[in-house]
Protein backbone atom coordinates (compact mmCIF):
# COMPACT_ATOMS: atom_id res chain seq x y z
CA UNK A 1 0.00 0.00 0.00
CA UNK A 2 1.50 3.72 -1.24
CA UNK A 3 2.20 5.52 2.11
CA UNK A 4 -0.25 8.55 2.28
CA UNK A 5 2.64 11.03 1.34
CA UNK A 6 3.01 9.25 -1.65
CA UNK A 7 -0.60 9.27 -2.86
CA UNK A 8 -0.25 13.04 -1.89
CA UNK A 9 2.44 13.21 -4.33
CA UNK A 10 0.80 11.70 -7.21
CA UNK A 11 -1.92 14.24 -6.74
CA UNK A 12 0.42 16.82 -8.46
CA UNK A 13 -0.63 17.43 -11.58
CA UNK A 14 2.01 18.10 -14.56
CA UNK A 15 3.08 21.39 -16.03
CA UNK A 16 1.31 20.64 -19.48
CA UNK A 17 -2.11 19.76 -17.92
CA UNK A 18 -1.92 22.78 -15.69
CA UNK A 19 -0.61 24.51 -18.80
CA UNK A 20 -3.57 23.20 -21.15
CA UNK A 21 -6.24 24.23 -18.68
CA UNK A 22 -8.81 27.04 -19.86
CA UNK A 23 -8.23 29.68 -16.91
CA UNK A 24 -4.19 30.02 -18.04
CA UNK A 25 -5.64 31.36 -20.97
CA UNK A 26 -5.60 34.89 -19.35
CA UNK A 27 -1.95 34.31 -17.56
CA UNK A 28 -0.18 33.29 -20.87
CA UNK A 29 -2.11 36.64 -22.61
CA UNK A 30 -0.72 38.70 -20.29
CA UNK A 31 2.34 37.50 -19.53
CA UNK A 32 3.61 35.27 -22.66
CA UNK A 33 4.32 31.27 -22.57
CA UNK A 34 7.75 30.96 -21.51
CA UNK A 35 6.62 32.92 -17.69
CA UNK A 36 3.97 31.30 -17.43
CA UNK A 37 5.73 28.16 -18.25
CA UNK A 38 8.31 29.14 -15.82
CA UNK A 39 6.36 29.99 -13.17
CA UNK A 40 3.89 26.86 -13.40
CA UNK A 41 7.40 24.50 -12.82
CA UNK A 42 8.23 26.71 -9.56
CA UNK A 43 4.69 26.42 -8.31
CA UNK A 44 4.60 22.49 -8.68
CA UNK A 45 8.35 22.61 -7.60
CA UNK A 46 6.86 24.74 -4.15
CA UNK A 47 3.79 22.23 -4.08
CA UNK A 48 6.14 19.02 -4.00
CA UNK A 49 8.99 20.35 -1.23
CA UNK A 50 5.70 21.52 0.58
CA UNK A 51 4.36 17.85 0.73
CA UNK A 52 7.49 16.40 0.97
CA UNK A 53 8.07 18.14 4.55
CA UNK A 54 4.48 19.03 5.29
CA UNK A 55 3.62 21.36 8.34
CA UNK A 56 1.33 20.62 10.89
CA UNK A 57 -2.19 22.16 10.38
CA UNK A 58 -1.29 23.61 7.07
CA UNK A 59 -1.72 20.89 4.35
CA UNK A 60 -0.63 22.11 1.13
CA UNK A 61 -3.71 22.71 -1.41
CA UNK A 62 -3.25 20.44 -4.80
CA UNK A 63 -6.33 21.39 -6.20
CA UNK A 64 -6.12 23.49 -9.69
CA UNK A 65 -7.50 26.73 -9.01
CA UNK A 66 -4.96 26.61 -5.74
CA UNK A 67 -2.55 26.39 -8.01
CA UNK A 68 -3.53 28.75 -10.66
CA UNK A 69 -3.95 31.77 -8.10
CA UNK A 70 0.17 30.49 -6.97
CA UNK A 71 1.04 30.81 -10.38
CA UNK A 72 -0.69 34.11 -10.96
CA UNK A 73 1.08 35.39 -8.18
CA UNK A 74 4.35 34.14 -8.99
CA UNK A 75 3.79 35.87 -12.35
CA UNK A 76 2.30 39.21 -10.76
CA UNK A 77 5.95 39.30 -8.91
CA UNK A 78 8.12 37.87 -11.86
CA UNK A 79 6.96 41.09 -13.98
CA UNK A 80 6.14 43.78 -11.53
CA UNK A 81 9.01 46.45 -12.51
CA UNK A 82 11.73 46.90 -9.79
CA UNK A 83 11.80 50.42 -9.74
CA UNK A 84 9.16 52.61 -8.53
CA UNK A 85 7.42 55.30 -7.21
CA UNK A 86 7.61 56.19 -3.77
CA UNK A 87 6.75 58.50 -1.24
CA UNK A 88 9.99 60.03 0.35
CA UNK A 89 9.07 61.25 3.81
CA UNK A 90 12.14 60.87 5.51
CA UNK A 91 12.63 64.81 5.15
CA UNK A 92 15.37 64.17 3.00
CA UNK A 93 14.72 66.53 -0.48
CA UNK A 94 17.08 65.12 -2.45
CA UNK A 95 17.61 61.49 -1.53
CA UNK A 96 20.38 59.87 -3.47
CA UNK A 97 18.74 56.43 -2.56
CA UNK A 98 15.88 57.79 -3.10
CA UNK A 99 16.70 59.14 -6.86
CA UNK A 100 17.07 62.79 -5.64
CA UNK A 101 15.39 65.77 -7.66
CA UNK A 102 11.50 64.76 -8.96
CA UNK A 103 11.33 66.67 -12.02
CA UNK A 104 8.82 68.96 -13.00
CA UNK A 105 6.06 68.01 -15.58
CA UNK A 106 7.76 70.30 -19.00
CA UNK A 107 11.08 68.21 -17.97
CA UNK A 108 8.66 64.70 -17.86
CA UNK A 109 6.75 65.87 -21.02
CA UNK A 110 9.73 67.05 -23.12
CA UNK A 111 11.29 63.22 -22.17
CA UNK A 112 8.04 61.58 -23.32
CA UNK A 113 8.40 63.62 -26.48
CA UNK A 114 11.83 62.39 -27.46
CA UNK A 115 11.76 59.07 -26.30
CA UNK A 116 9.28 57.55 -28.67
CA UNK A 117 11.12 58.08 -31.54
CA UNK A 118 13.71 60.02 -33.80
CA UNK A 119 15.02 63.18 -32.71
CA UNK A 120 17.70 65.93 -33.87
CA UNK A 121 19.98 64.84 -31.10
CA UNK A 122 23.21 65.63 -33.16
CA UNK A 123 21.44 66.93 -36.22
CA UNK A 124 21.35 70.52 -37.53
CA UNK A 125 17.66 70.76 -38.85
CA UNK A 126 18.35 74.38 -40.73
CA UNK A 127 21.55 73.21 -42.30
CA UNK A 128 21.03 69.82 -42.59
CA UNK A 129 24.22 68.67 -41.57
CA UNK A 130 25.47 67.10 -38.25
CA UNK A 131 25.30 68.65 -34.96
CA UNK A 132 25.89 68.73 -31.21
CA UNK A 133 24.03 67.45 -28.55
CA UNK A 134 25.43 70.10 -26.52
CA UNK A 135 23.48 72.21 -28.99
CA UNK A 136 20.14 71.71 -27.26
CA UNK A 137 22.13 72.50 -24.05
CA UNK A 138 25.15 75.26 -24.51
CA UNK A 139 23.46 78.39 -24.61
CA UNK A 140 20.84 77.80 -22.06
CA UNK A 141 23.69 76.78 -19.86
CA UNK A 142 25.80 80.70 -21.11
CA UNK A 143 23.18 82.60 -20.46
CA UNK A 144 22.52 81.27 -17.36
CA UNK A 145 26.07 81.34 -15.60
CA UNK A 146 27.60 83.60 -17.44
CA UNK A 147 30.05 81.48 -19.08
CA UNK A 148 31.29 81.35 -22.70
CA UNK A 149 30.88 77.89 -23.31
CA UNK A 150 29.38 74.21 -21.75
CA UNK A 151 28.97 70.89 -22.32
CA UNK A 152 26.90 68.16 -20.31
CA UNK A 153 28.23 64.93 -18.94
CA UNK A 154 26.42 61.72 -17.23
CA UNK A 155 26.93 63.31 -13.67
CA UNK A 156 29.11 65.45 -12.15
CA UNK A 157 31.55 63.05 -11.13
CA UNK A 158 32.01 62.21 -14.83
CA UNK A 159 32.55 66.18 -15.29
CA UNK A 160 34.95 66.04 -12.35
CA UNK A 161 36.89 63.25 -14.94
CA UNK A 162 36.37 64.70 -18.07
CA UNK A 163 37.79 68.25 -16.44
CA UNK A 164 41.12 66.62 -14.83
CA UNK A 165 41.37 64.24 -18.04
CA UNK A 166 41.36 67.18 -20.16
CA UNK A 167 43.33 69.62 -18.38
CA UNK A 168 45.80 67.94 -16.70
CA UNK A 169 46.52 64.55 -18.05
CA UNK A 170 49.83 63.56 -16.63
CA UNK A 171 50.54 67.18 -14.97
CA UNK A 172 49.76 67.76 -11.06
CA UNK A 173 46.91 69.57 -9.88
CA UNK A 174 46.48 71.33 -6.56
CA UNK A 175 44.27 70.57 -4.18
CA UNK A 176 43.66 71.75 -0.51
CA UNK A 177 44.14 69.30 1.72
CA UNK A 178 40.63 70.34 3.54
CA UNK A 179 38.90 70.06 0.32
CA UNK A 180 39.78 65.83 -0.10
CA UNK A 181 36.59 64.69 -0.33
CA UNK A 182 34.59 61.98 -0.17
CA UNK A 183 30.94 61.87 -1.41
CA UNK A 184 28.28 58.88 -1.12
CA UNK A 185 29.36 55.98 -3.19
CA UNK A 186 33.11 55.55 -3.71
CA UNK A 187 33.53 59.13 -4.97
CA UNK A 188 36.96 60.42 -3.56
CA UNK A 189 38.79 63.16 -5.09
CA UNK A 190 41.92 61.08 -4.75
CA UNK A 191 40.62 58.37 -6.39
CA UNK A 192 39.48 60.39 -9.44
CA UNK A 193 42.32 62.27 -9.37
CA UNK A 194 44.13 58.61 -10.13
CA UNK A 195 41.70 57.52 -12.53
CA UNK A 196 41.94 60.53 -14.48
CA UNK A 197 45.28 60.56 -14.76
CA UNK A 198 46.61 63.23 -13.08
CA UNK A 199 49.32 63.83 -10.10
CA UNK A 200 47.19 65.28 -6.75
CA UNK A 201 49.51 68.00 -5.28
CA UNK A 202 47.88 68.66 -1.65
CA UNK A 203 48.39 71.98 0.08
CA UNK A 204 48.22 73.22 3.67
CA UNK A 205 46.30 71.44 6.16
CA UNK A 206 42.86 69.53 6.52
CA UNK A 207 41.42 72.97 8.57
CA UNK A 208 43.44 75.56 7.23
CA UNK A 209 44.68 76.98 3.56
CA UNK A 210 46.43 79.82 2.69
CA UNK A 211 47.48 81.66 -0.65
CA UNK A 212 51.03 81.04 0.00
CA UNK A 213 50.40 77.17 0.26
CA UNK A 214 49.27 77.45 -3.25
CA UNK A 215 51.42 79.68 -4.18
CA UNK A 216 54.39 77.33 -3.02
CA UNK A 217 53.57 74.69 -4.86
CA UNK A 218 52.97 75.73 -8.24
CA UNK A 219 55.97 74.94 -10.12
CA UNK A 220 56.49 73.02 -13.92
CA UNK A 221 54.41 70.00 -13.71
CA UNK A 222 51.37 72.01 -12.58
CA UNK A 223 48.64 72.30 -14.75
CA UNK A 224 45.35 73.11 -13.03
CA UNK A 225 44.04 74.77 -9.64
CA UNK A 226 41.60 73.43 -7.92
CA UNK A 227 38.68 74.06 -5.61
CA UNK A 228 36.21 71.46 -4.17
CA UNK A 229 32.89 73.03 -2.92
CA UNK A 230 33.02 71.21 0.25
CA UNK A 231 29.39 70.58 0.07
CA UNK A 232 28.66 67.51 2.31
CA UNK A 233 31.03 68.42 5.37
CA UNK A 234 31.80 71.27 7.07
CA UNK A 235 35.02 71.88 9.03
CA UNK A 236 34.13 74.52 12.09
CA UNK A 237 36.35 76.80 14.19
CA UNK A 238 40.24 77.46 13.26
CA UNK A 239 39.96 77.45 9.72
CA UNK A 240 41.05 79.20 6.64
CA UNK A 241 40.18 79.17 2.74
CA UNK A 242 41.33 80.60 0.25
CA UNK A 243 38.31 82.43 -1.80
CA UNK A 244 37.61 81.41 -5.55
CA UNK A 245 38.85 84.81 -6.62
CA UNK A 246 42.12 85.15 -4.83
CA UNK A 247 42.79 81.37 -6.41
CA UNK A 248 41.36 82.58 -9.73
CA UNK A 249 43.85 85.78 -9.82
CA UNK A 250 46.90 83.36 -8.59
CA UNK A 251 46.20 80.93 -10.92
CA UNK A 252 45.97 83.97 -13.83
CA UNK A 253 49.09 84.76 -12.54
CA UNK A 254 50.76 82.13 -13.38
CA UNK A 255 48.68 81.44 -16.72
CA UNK A 256 47.25 78.41 -15.10
CA UNK A 257 43.15 77.30 -15.02
CA UNK A 258 41.09 77.01 -12.14
CA UNK A 259 38.78 74.93 -11.79
CA UNK A 260 35.83 74.56 -9.31
CA UNK A 261 33.78 71.31 -8.21
CA UNK A 262 30.54 73.02 -7.10
CA UNK A 263 28.88 69.54 -6.40
CA UNK A 264 25.06 71.23 -5.81
CA UNK A 265 25.48 74.43 -7.83
CA UNK A 266 21.74 75.85 -7.20
CA UNK A 267 21.29 78.00 -10.50
CA UNK A 268 19.38 80.45 -8.29
CA UNK A 269 20.10 82.44 -4.89
CA UNK A 270 18.25 80.31 -2.73
CA UNK A 271 18.63 83.30 0.20
CA UNK A 272 16.09 84.86 -1.85
CA UNK A 273 13.73 81.39 -1.01
CA UNK A 274 14.30 81.74 2.18
CA UNK A 275 17.06 79.34 2.18
CA UNK A 276 20.72 79.32 3.03
CA UNK A 277 23.14 80.40 0.56
CA UNK A 278 24.94 77.80 -1.93
CA UNK A 279 27.53 79.75 -3.88
CA UNK A 280 26.10 79.64 -8.36
CA UNK A 281 28.17 79.06 -11.28
CA UNK A 282 27.37 82.45 -12.31
CA UNK A 283 28.94 83.60 -8.60
CA UNK A 284 31.93 81.90 -9.20
CA UNK A 285 32.60 82.03 -12.35
CA UNK A 286 32.47 85.99 -12.08
CA UNK A 287 34.91 85.52 -9.16
CA UNK A 288 37.05 84.38 -12.16
CA UNK A 289 37.13 80.28 -12.07
CA UNK A 290 37.89 78.99 -15.82
CA UNK A 291 36.12 75.74 -15.47
CA UNK A 292 32.91 75.27 -13.29
CA UNK A 293 31.24 71.68 -12.49
CA UNK A 294 27.88 70.94 -10.93
CA UNK A 295 25.42 68.26 -11.05
CA UNK A 296 21.83 68.29 -12.48
CA UNK A 297 20.15 66.22 -9.78
CA UNK A 298 21.02 67.99 -7.13
CA UNK A 299 19.51 72.17 -6.12
CA UNK A 300 19.54 72.63 -10.12
CA UNK A 301 16.39 70.08 -9.60
CA UNK A 302 16.53 68.28 -12.85
CA UNK A 303 17.73 64.89 -14.11
CA UNK A 304 21.21 63.16 -13.62
CA UNK A 305 23.96 64.93 -15.64
CA UNK A 306 27.29 66.68 -15.21
CA UNK A 307 27.05 70.40 -16.37
CA UNK A 308 30.77 72.08 -16.97
CA UNK A 309 30.84 75.82 -18.19
CA UNK A 310 33.49 77.97 -17.92
CA UNK A 311 36.31 79.10 -20.98
CA UNK A 312 35.24 78.37 -24.60
CA UNK A 313 38.86 77.12 -25.20
CA UNK A 314 38.56 74.57 -22.18
CA UNK A 315 35.33 73.33 -22.84
CA UNK A 316 36.58 72.80 -26.42
CA UNK A 317 39.07 70.31 -24.85
CA UNK A 318 36.67 68.09 -22.78
CA UNK A 319 34.54 67.62 -26.06
CA UNK A 320 37.54 66.53 -28.42
CA UNK A 321 38.46 64.24 -25.52
CA UNK A 322 37.70 60.83 -26.27
CA UNK A 323 36.40 60.20 -22.51
CA UNK A 324 33.48 62.61 -23.31
CA UNK A 325 31.91 59.83 -25.79
CA UNK A 326 31.98 57.32 -22.97
CA UNK A 327 30.59 60.04 -20.28
CA UNK A 328 28.02 61.44 -22.70
CA UNK A 329 24.04 61.51 -21.93
CA UNK A 330 21.40 60.20 -23.84
CA UNK A 331 18.71 62.16 -25.47
CA UNK A 332 15.55 61.65 -22.55
CA UNK A 333 18.48 63.63 -20.45
CA UNK A 334 19.13 66.47 -22.83
CA UNK A 335 15.25 67.01 -23.39
CA UNK A 336 14.71 66.96 -19.41
CA UNK A 337 17.78 69.37 -18.71
CA UNK A 338 16.64 71.56 -21.29
CA UNK A 339 13.37 71.87 -19.71
CA UNK A 340 14.37 72.87 -16.19
CA UNK A 341 16.97 74.99 -17.72
CA UNK A 342 14.21 77.15 -19.33
CA UNK A 343 11.98 77.16 -16.01
CA UNK A 344 15.31 78.78 -14.79
CA UNK A 345 14.73 81.66 -17.60
CA UNK A 346 11.69 82.52 -15.27
CA UNK A 347 13.19 83.08 -11.48
CA UNK A 348 9.66 84.86 -10.60
CA UNK A 349 8.01 81.62 -11.15
CA UNK A 350 10.73 78.92 -10.52
CA UNK A 351 9.63 78.33 -6.58
CA UNK A 352 6.10 76.95 -7.97
CA UNK A 353 7.44 75.54 -11.06
CA UNK A 354 10.60 73.45 -9.74
CA UNK A 355 9.36 70.50 -7.41
CA UNK A 356 12.85 70.56 -5.35
CA UNK A 357 12.51 74.44 -5.12
CA UNK A 358 9.10 74.44 -4.21
CA UNK A 359 9.48 71.85 -1.64
CA UNK A 360 12.62 73.29 -0.43
CA UNK A 361 10.87 76.29 0.14
CA UNK A 362 7.65 74.90 1.87
CA UNK A 363 6.51 77.07 5.24
CA UNK A 364 6.68 75.19 8.13
CA UNK A 365 3.00 76.77 8.66
CA UNK A 366 1.97 75.18 5.92
CA UNK A 367 3.43 71.62 6.97
CA UNK A 368 2.10 71.88 10.67
CA UNK A 369 -1.41 71.76 8.66
CA UNK A 370 -1.01 69.59 6.08
CA UNK A 371 0.25 67.13 9.30
CA UNK A 372 -2.84 67.96 11.44
CA UNK A 373 -5.09 67.35 8.36
CA UNK A 374 -3.44 63.80 8.06
CA UNK A 375 -3.03 62.80 11.74
CA UNK A 376 -6.91 61.75 12.59
CA UNK A 377 -7.02 59.76 8.67
CA UNK A 378 -4.06 58.16 10.04
CA UNK A 379 -5.05 57.86 13.51
CA UNK A 380 -8.36 56.06 12.46
CA UNK A 381 -6.86 53.60 10.11
CA UNK A 382 -4.31 52.74 12.93
CA UNK A 383 -6.39 52.41 15.57
CA UNK A 384 -5.27 49.97 18.25
CA UNK A 385 -2.08 49.87 16.12
CA UNK A 386 0.45 52.24 16.66
CA UNK A 387 -0.63 56.13 18.27
CA UNK A 388 0.04 59.10 15.95
CA UNK A 389 1.11 62.35 16.95
CA UNK A 390 1.91 65.50 15.33
CA UNK A 391 5.45 66.73 15.92
CA UNK A 392 8.03 69.58 14.56
CA UNK A 393 11.05 68.31 12.73
CA UNK A 394 13.67 69.23 10.42
CA UNK A 395 14.44 68.60 6.68
CA UNK A 396 17.71 68.41 5.26
CA UNK A 397 18.35 69.68 1.46
CA UNK A 398 20.23 66.49 1.11
CA UNK A 399 23.01 65.38 -1.74
CA UNK A 400 25.73 66.26 0.37
CA UNK A 401 24.23 70.21 0.62
CA UNK A 402 24.27 72.31 3.44
CA UNK A 403 24.63 69.49 5.78
CA UNK A 404 24.76 71.74 9.00
CA UNK A 405 21.67 73.86 7.59
CA UNK A 406 17.70 72.29 8.55
CA UNK A 407 15.23 72.94 7.63
CA UNK A 408 12.34 73.81 10.27
CA UNK A 409 9.64 71.39 8.81
CA UNK A 410 6.20 69.14 10.39
CA UNK A 411 5.48 66.03 10.12
CA UNK A 412 3.96 62.06 12.07
CA UNK A 413 5.32 60.51 14.66
CA UNK A 414 3.69 56.91 14.58
CA UNK A 415 4.23 54.90 17.79
CA UNK A 416 3.07 51.08 18.05
CA UNK A 417 0.65 50.53 21.13
CA UNK A 418 2.03 47.97 22.08
CA UNK A 419 4.73 50.03 23.72
CA UNK A 420 7.49 48.49 26.02
CA UNK A 421 9.04 45.06 25.25
CA UNK A 422 8.83 43.99 21.71
CA UNK A 423 7.70 47.54 20.33
CA UNK A 424 11.04 47.37 18.28
CA UNK A 425 9.84 44.38 16.37
CA UNK A 426 6.02 46.06 15.67
CA UNK A 427 8.19 49.55 14.84
CA UNK A 428 10.20 47.42 12.20
CA UNK A 429 6.44 45.70 11.39
CA UNK A 430 4.82 49.21 10.82
CA UNK A 431 7.53 50.36 8.96
CA UNK A 432 7.59 47.30 6.67
CA UNK A 433 3.29 47.56 6.34
CA UNK A 434 4.38 51.25 5.00
CA UNK A 435 6.64 50.06 2.66
CA UNK A 436 4.74 47.18 1.35
CA UNK A 437 1.92 49.56 -0.05
CA UNK A 438 0.89 50.20 -3.40
CA UNK A 439 3.17 53.19 -3.65
CA UNK A 440 5.51 52.51 -0.96
CA UNK A 441 6.16 55.29 2.26
CA UNK A 442 9.55 55.53 2.76
CA UNK A 443 9.88 57.63 6.76
CA UNK A 444 12.50 57.10 8.89
CA UNK A 445 12.19 55.00 12.15
CA UNK A 446 14.09 57.19 15.46
CA UNK A 447 13.30 57.30 19.23
CA UNK A 448 10.75 54.21 18.77
CA UNK A 449 8.48 55.59 16.67
CA UNK A 450 8.07 55.60 12.83
CA UNK A 451 8.76 59.40 11.77
CA UNK A 452 6.97 60.85 8.31
CA UNK A 453 8.32 64.39 7.75
CA UNK A 454 5.62 65.79 5.35
CA UNK A 455 7.86 68.03 3.32
CA UNK A 456 7.80 65.93 0.19
CA UNK A 457 4.38 65.23 0.30
CA UNK A 458 2.65 67.01 -2.12
CA UNK A 459 -0.51 64.28 -3.36
CA UNK A 460 -2.14 64.23 -0.12
CA UNK A 461 -5.12 62.23 -1.76
CA UNK A 462 -2.53 59.37 -3.42
CA UNK A 463 -1.26 59.09 -0.09
CA UNK A 464 -4.61 58.79 2.18
CA UNK A 465 -6.27 56.40 -0.94
CA UNK A 466 -3.73 53.42 -0.47
CA UNK A 467 -4.11 53.58 3.25
CA UNK A 468 -6.71 51.26 3.41
CA UNK A 469 -4.32 48.44 2.27
CA UNK A 470 -2.81 49.00 5.17
CA UNK A 471 -5.17 46.40 6.86
CA UNK A 472 -2.50 43.83 5.77
CA UNK A 473 -0.38 45.88 8.05
CA UNK A 474 -2.62 45.44 10.93
CA UNK A 475 -2.56 41.63 10.31
CA UNK A 476 0.90 41.85 10.37
CA UNK A 477 1.36 44.05 13.68
CA UNK A 478 0.38 42.49 17.23
C1 LIG B 1 27.65 65.46 -5.37
C2 LIG B 1 29.02 65.92 -5.65
C3 LIG B 1 29.78 65.31 -6.66
C4 LIG B 1 29.27 64.16 -7.46
O1 LIG B 1 28.18 64.55 -8.24
P1 LIG B 1 27.24 63.44 -8.94
O2 LIG B 1 26.35 64.25 -9.82
O3 LIG B 1 26.54 62.76 -7.82
O4 LIG B 1 28.13 62.54 -9.69
C5 LIG B 1 31.05 65.79 -6.88
N1 LIG B 1 31.55 66.80 -6.16
C6 LIG B 1 30.84 67.42 -5.17
C7 LIG B 1 31.47 68.55 -4.42
C8 LIG B 1 29.55 67.01 -4.88
O5 LIG B 1 28.84 67.59 -3.92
Amino acid sequence: MPKPKDSARAAVPSVDRLLRLPAMEKLVAAHGRALATEATRVALADLRAALARPKRGKAPKTDDAALLAAIGERLTAMTAPSLREVFNLTGTVLHTNLGRAALPPEAVEAVVAVARGAVNLEYDLSRGRRGDRDDHLEDLLCRLTGAEAATVVNNNAAAVLLTLNSLALRREVIVSRGELIEIGGAFRMPDIMARAGCKLREVGTTNRTHPRDYAGAIGRGTALLMKVHTSNYAIQGFTAAVSEAELATLAHEHRLPLAVDLGSGALVDLREHGLPHEPTPAETIAAGADIVSFSGDKLLGGPQAGLIVGRADLVRKMKRNPLKRALRVDKMTVAALAAVLRLHLDPDRLAERLPTLRMLSRPQAALEALAARLRPVLAQRLAGVATVRVVTCESQIGSGARPLDHLPSAGLALEPATGGRGSGAALLRLAAAFRALPVPVIGRVEDGALHFDLRCLEDERAFIGQLDRLIEGRDAAP
